[in-house]
């Protein structure tokens, strides 16, 4: 049935499934939809979201809808609506013709109303939003029903009507389902089902003044659609008899879309909310919702994550029934793995420290050959220049280093990668004795870095030619909040205190000539130093990198020695 399921075994979604195909329900059809509704960017719970409704479609030969659940016209808009879609081809998904949006069924959903106003289920309630809550109950004690539960479906219809027509104001009438006041379960109580609110929609426009609420809205336009599993995170669980009351009582077809839910995901060192990480944008934090340091789909893009790594993460976390934490580290472990065989690997140097080899013949360069990816032979080599003046990373050399220090410090060898062995000869110091420059000898027969006579070095140094080198800002980014669990805070304080005030550091690096004319997005490894990838911005004017991510795990570091 499936083709990548035989070696792993199947989540409890994919049995769901399976036993619905076995039984031939639904005609044996998949079809499954990603519902985000478009008042923010979506971020990689989205994604992790995204890839299993996507990717369950593909699998069991089904079909998979976008659809917009744009029920609340208060905080919703068409920037959002574009950066979704955007986002979603980017992971590699197609949504082909089924793109819809919960509005183009407002009238629908108006018609399932009266269905329900007619059997006597529903009713136009008069109390306020603060009566009907405090009319409500607890969990353990029964509400109390309205004094309008029982008014005459005629009244109703009326009513309901009128508050399409926009004869009332907002706030005068609800309507609710008739249910009950006495269930355990709050989202039953005569829950409410459309309310009067006169603001204009992103699509509709002035059209409509009443807008269905949220558990209305999305049951019924999964059926409206045809989905077989309709699959959402934990927090719906307890709406699903709703969802599945009103199906009972406005549908008259064996056909039901069946609510599953899984857990959501969250992530360490991560906020994930919509609504907190607009306020990170609107109050400026970060520069906007595609800031690399955002857990938006767009930010990760343009950190220099690839869609392949984004799948793979989600593929790797699974399906989990209960809610939990996943570590930030298995995401970035999972770049690291996406780009380690797919990226060329160059040299930039970010902290310079100047080292002039006294041996070598003045005025000469040379072109060396470095090799782009060792781990992938196809990728070829390049020439890269070399003099007598070197750029070597100011935390490579150390004037009192202790024995294990296997970098550069006076009267030791290291080999210069793809280049010489060098020993460094003198330090040269300003008049506050901060060092400058460095002096140094080259071995001419190692050329290439390889030892002439089975010497061995310990440290190979990455470097640039101070020739030939041109400047570029590269952007280092670090985690957005310092706390595993960002909700972690202090008496009176909020997630805001826990923001990583080092989470940029800008610095102008010294980077080869040939990644003079990169372009936007396209990504490197910087030997030693990390993943980077050219910023949107970026321009042959101005060129921009963004670390994508360390070659290690620098926290983890941390982390052991707390
Ligand atoms: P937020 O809480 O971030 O505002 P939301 O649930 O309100 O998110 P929607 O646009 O309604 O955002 O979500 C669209 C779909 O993505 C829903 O089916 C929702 O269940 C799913 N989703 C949202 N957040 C996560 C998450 N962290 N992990 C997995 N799925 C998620
Ligand atoms: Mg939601």
């Amino acid at each position: 049935m499936s083709n990548n399921t035989e070696k792993k075994s199947l989540h409890f979604i994919q049995s769901i499934i399976e036993e619905d195909l076995h039984n031939n329900k639904n005609d044996s059809r998949v079809h499954t939809r990603f519902p985000p509704e478009p008042n923010g960017y979506l971020h990689i719970g989205h994604a992790k979201s995204i890839c299993l409704n996507f990717g369950l479609a593909q699998q069991y030969n089904g079909l998979c809808n976008l659809r917009f659940d744009d029920t609340n016209p208060t905080k919703e808009d068409v920037e959002y609506v574009d950066s979704i879609q955007e986002d979603i081809k980017w992971l590699g998904f197609d949504w082909e013709d089924r793109k819809f949006f919960a509005s183009d069924y407002f009238e629908k959903l108006y018609e399932f109303a009266l269905i329900l106003i007619k059997k006597g289920k529903a009713y136009i309630c008069e109390m306020s939003a603060e009566e009907i809550s405090a009319r409500r109950g607890t969990p353990t004690q029964p509400g109390k029903e309205s004094p309008w539960r029982n008014r005459p479906v005629e009244e109703n219809l009326d009513l309901f009507k009128r508050m399409r027509n926009g004869e009332f104001e907002e706030g005068k009438y609800v309507l609710r389902a008739k249910i009950g006041m006495t269930s355990p379960n709050m989202h039953m109580r005569d829950p409410a089902v459309y309310r009067i609110k006169k603001v204009d929609h992103h699509r509709t426009g002035s059209d409509w003044c009443i807008y269905p609420m949220y558990d209305w809205a999305h049951g019924l336009s999964d059926y409206i659609e045809g989905i077989t599993h309709s699959i959402c995170t934990l927090e719906f669980e307890i709406h699903r008899p709703l969802y599945d009351w009103f199906l009972d009582h406005v549908i008259d077809t064996k056909y039901r879309p069946r609510q599953i839910e899984f857990a959501r995901l969250n992530l360490s060192y991560t906020i994930m909310s919509k609504r907190r990480l607009l306020k990170l944008v609107e109050e400026k934090y970060v520069d906007g919702w595609d800031d690399p340091r955002m857990p938006t789909i767009s930010g990760f893009r343009r950190r220099g994550y690839t869609p392949e790594s984004i799948r793979n993460f989600a593929d790797k976390i699974g399906v989990a029934k209960r809610d939990n934490v996943i570590d930030v580290a298995l995401l970035e472990h999972s770049i690291r793995e996406d780009l380690n065989k797919k990226v060329k690997r160059v040299m930039a140097v970010l902290n310079p420290l100047k080292v002039i080899i006294e041996n070598y013949p003045e005025a000469q360069t040379e072109e060396l050959d470095a090799v782009n990816n060792p781990e992938d032979e196809s990728m070829g080599t390049r020439k890269i220049p070399f003099s007598g003046t070197i750029f070597i990373e100011r935390d490579d050399f150390m004037e009192d280093a202790p024995k294990k220090f296997f970098r550069l410090a006076p009267g030791r060898e290291v080999r210069l990668r793809y280049a010489y062995f060098i020993t460094c000869t003198n330090v040269i110091k300003d008049e506050n004795g901060n060092i400058t420059e460095l002096r140094a000898t080259y071995d001419p027969a190692s050329k290439g870095g390889k030892s002439p006579d089975g010497r061995k070095v310990k440290g190979t140094l990455h470097w640039v030619c101070v020739n030939s080198v041109f400047q570029a800002e590269v952007r280092l980014y670090d985690r957005l909040f310092l706390k595993e669990n960002p909700d972690e805070v202090e008496e009176g304080k909020d997630f805001m205190s826990n923001i990583n005030p080092h989470s940029l550091d800008k610095v102008i690096a010294y980077l080869e000539p040939g990644l003079k004319d990169v372009k936007a997005e396209e990504k490197f490894q910087f030997e030693r130093l990390g993943y980077f990838c050219v910023d949107k911005s970026s321009t042959n004017e101005k060129m921009i990198f963004n670390r994508t991510v360390s070659l290690r795990d620098s926290w983890a570091k941390i982390e052991k020695k707390k």
